[in-house]
């Protein structure tokens, strides 16, 4: 260090630390100053008798800290205490008191003293103890006002207040910067505790009260608590409160001090984009529900968007061009809209979009339109040129809407419709969908549970030989008998199950049961009868699959040619090699391959040659209108004649009348089945169906 006689910090005071003691008795300077040469850096002490001589010295200054006695002839040492902090002195004073009293330390507390000691109980470590907090203390304060005098000089109007309390004081100072964040000036709020507690949201008091009280008792390093203060105006703001306690010795806290930043910006708006945050425009949303309380014409529509790529370019691309690529999008969805609207971002690739009066529906749709249409052009990030495009969901306010919870929900749902609907489109809401989509959720959860409690169960529905009417095998289909809905129908959760992972354990079940079915009719009675089972094209994906159908074939012990598998068209239009393989795994162990559905889908002849199939099932639709549309009866012609050239059987589905089946027997398709000849039924109902069968000499 520079200059020669400076010593070293004590007490973090450059050079010997100056102690002040005011005491009437003189035994006590003699007392204190033995004490000081214990210290490892004996301060200077100086004595003053008086009241009078005290207070003059303090507030002369050039002291580090003050030594004070409680008794001070006719008057105390609080009245000192009080006179100078009153007058600005900001020395840092040790009250020294009789016995202990814990009221009067309280008050000397609140009085401004930095902390107390006991006459006649202290040792020399307890006094350098207490001197080097209350020190530090003072300069923890002194820093605080520094900064805020330099923050309020050069700063003005974009910077935090600042606060300072005694502990448990009702009086707290609150800075100039503090009020005004408020809106208010220096003298229209007075500076007490209260001003500010008395501002804070009702919601919000108990957990600032707890951030403080935990504080102060020394359980958080730091007091740090968001709020909303109620700004002059009559709005909430929202606060972030930071304070750091200064302890005395005994580790109390005595004053508190801290900041208070407005943090309604970052607490409403997107770091990233710069648009409105979910917060605020939940609250737009809730004001346009309080307008369309007070005027029943009045009408506002949510669009959400969703993006349809921006993975993609996350993941390829890198972060930062993902962000550059969300500022892009926040820039061209502002201008789809006026200024009125408030387009904001949810989060990831989330965008929300309140049109404020949309009296004509006609109005969202234009904007949805153009958000569609301007989003599906490309960006320019990180010098590439990049494709997102996105689906979006629309709802418009109705009477029937109440919160605006649901109508985001119902917003999220369209878009979900959109999505669905091949993306890059927008979906209005409909009431439809909704309950489409609280079906599908109940569905979901449902059939978890369905095949544990056995509510599932397996219908067979014959299917014969066309020449003959006898009976050759059956198809194996699912139902749900349902605690509370009844029998429901395959088509009302299996593309449900299709969406989850059920299928699999859906579509293991009921093979399971058809074959050990099937295996039993067949030993019992010698008859030489096949069951079809449906497969979902989801199960072909799977790795193991053709293994699994083995296992259970093995396991009932049925020829693998008794098992047909029918499978969409679908299907083999994924060309995934793991579906190709599967299939030939399936046909080389002997298990009968069926297209089920034929002709609705993209029926291609190519993929009838390229994978191991032996027949087809003409969809229902066409055999429905047989007899009606000649359109129709030719497709049905065309495809029998195309099995036949090709080798493979034909079953016609969905026979419901004799003429229908007249036209199929002449055309030459080799088998029926519907409700002409028979309907599905249960397992029972189906094993008097063989035996009679069985019995009047009508199998195979
Ligand atoms: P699918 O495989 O084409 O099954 C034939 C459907 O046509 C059955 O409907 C059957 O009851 C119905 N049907 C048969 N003959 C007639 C008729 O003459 N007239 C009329 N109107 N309908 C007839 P279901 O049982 O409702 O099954 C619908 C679909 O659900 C099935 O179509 C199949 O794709 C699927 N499915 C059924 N069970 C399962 C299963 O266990 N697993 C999988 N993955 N899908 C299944
Ligand atoms: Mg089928
Ligand atoms: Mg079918």
């Amino acid at each position: 260090m520079r200059g020669g006689g400076v010593r070293a910090t004590l007490f973090g005071v450059r050079g010997t630390a100056r102690i002040l003691l005011i005491d009437d008795a003189e035994l006590v300077f003699d007392f204190v100053q033995a004490l000081f040469t214990e210290f490892p850096e004996p301060p200077s002490l100086e004595w003053r008798g008086t009241f009078e001589a005290g207070l003059e010295a303090l507030l002369g200054g050039g002291y580090d800290a003050c030594l004070l006695d409680y008794r001070l002839g006719a008057r105390s040492g609080l009245d000192l205490l009080r006179e100078a902090s009153g007058r600005g002195c900001r020395t840092p004073i040790v009250l020294l008191t009789g016995q202990g009293s814990r009221e009067l330390d309280l008050e000397a507390q609140r009085l401004g003293a930095a902390d107390f000691l006991v006459k006649g109980d202290f040792s020399a470590a307890l006094l350098e103890r207490v001197l080097r907090y209350a020190i530090e203390g003072a300069r923890t304060l002194e820093r605080l006002r520094e900064s805020e005098e330099r923050y309020s000089l050069a700063l003005q109007g974009a910077n935090d207040g600042l606060w300072d309390w005694q502990v448990g004081a009702v009086e707290m100072h609150l800075s100039t910067r503090w009020k005004s964040m408020l809106g208010y000036t220096d003298d229209e709020l007075p500076n007490l505790k209260a001003s500010w507690w008395e501002r804070v949201h009702p919601d919000d008091t108990a957990a600032l009260e707890l951030s403080l009280s935990r504080h102060v008792k020394g359980e958080t390093p730091l007091l740090e608590q968001e709020h909303r203060l109620r700004h002059h105006d009559g709005v909430y703001r929202h606060m972030l409160v930071r304070g750091k306690a200064v302890r005395n010795a005994a580790g109390e806290a005595t004053r508190v001090a801290g900041s208070l930043t407005d943090v309604t910006e970052a607490r409403s708006h997107d770091a990233l984009t710069g648009l409105p945050n979910r917060v605020l425009f939940t609250d737009r949303l809730e004001q346009a529900f309080v307008r369309a309380r007070r005027d029943p014409d009045y009408r506002f529509a949510v669009l959400f968007i969703d993006l349809d790529r921006f993975k993609y370019v996350n993941d390829s691309l890198g972060h930062s061009a993902g962000d550059e690529l969300l500022v892009g999008i926040a820039r061209r969805l502002e201008r789809c809209v006026r200024a009125v609207d408030t387009v904001a971002r949810l989060g990831g690739d989330e965008f929300t979009v309140l049109l404020d009066d949309a009296r004509e529906p006609d109005g969202a749709l234009r904007v949805a339109t153009r958000v569609v249409e301007d989003l599906a052009r490309p960006f320019h990030v990180g010098g590439h040129q990049v494709f997102t495009g996105a689906s979006v969901g629309i709802t418009i306010s109705s009477p029937q809407y109440e919160r605006a919870e649901d109508l985001m929900r119902d917003a999220d749902t369209a878009m979900y419709g959109a999505k669905a609907q091949g993306k890059g489109r927008f979906v209005v809401f409909d009431p439809v969908m909704h309950e489409r989509a609280m079906r599908v959720l109940s569905v979901e959860s449902g059939l978890r549970r369905a095949i544990d409690e056995r509510e599932l169960e397996v219908h067979y529905q014959p299917v014969f030989a066309t020449a003959t009417r006898h009976l050759l095998g059956f198809e194996a289909l699912v139902r749900w008998r349902h605690p509370e809905h009844g029998m429901v129908a395959p088509l009302d959760f299996v593309p449900i199950a299709e969406d989850t992972d059920l299928i699999a354990m859906l579509d293991r079940y009921v093979m399971r049961e058809a074959t050990a079915q099937l295996a039993r009719w067949r030993g019992g009675t010698g008859a030489d009868l096949f069951v079809g089972v449906n497969a979902s094209r989801k199960q072909f994906a799977r790795a193991d699959f053709a293994a699994e159908v083995s296992a259970l074939l093995d396991a009932s012990g049925l020829p693998a040619e008794a098992l047909h598998l029918e499978v969409t068209e679908t299907l083999t239009m994924d060309d995934a090699p793991l579906v190709g393989l599967q299939l030939s795994k399936l046909a080389n162990r002997g298990v009968v391959l069926v297209i089920d559905d034929f002709g609705v889908g993209y029926s291609s002849l190519a993929v009838l040659h390229r994978f191991p199939f032996k027949g087809l099932k003409v969809d229902r639709s066409f055999v429905m209108n047989l007899d009606q549309s000649p359109r129709a009866a030719e497709v049905v012609r065309a495809i029998i004649a195309m099995a036949g050239a090709l080798g493979l059987s034909c079953i016609a589905e969905g026979v419901e009348s004799e003429a229908q089946f007249e036209q199929l027997r002449a055309w030459g398709c080799s088998r029926v089945q519907g409700f002409l000849l028979a309907r599905p039924m249960p397992v029972e109902e189906a094993a008097r169906f063989v035996s009679d069968a069985i019995r009047r000499g009508e199998v195979g």
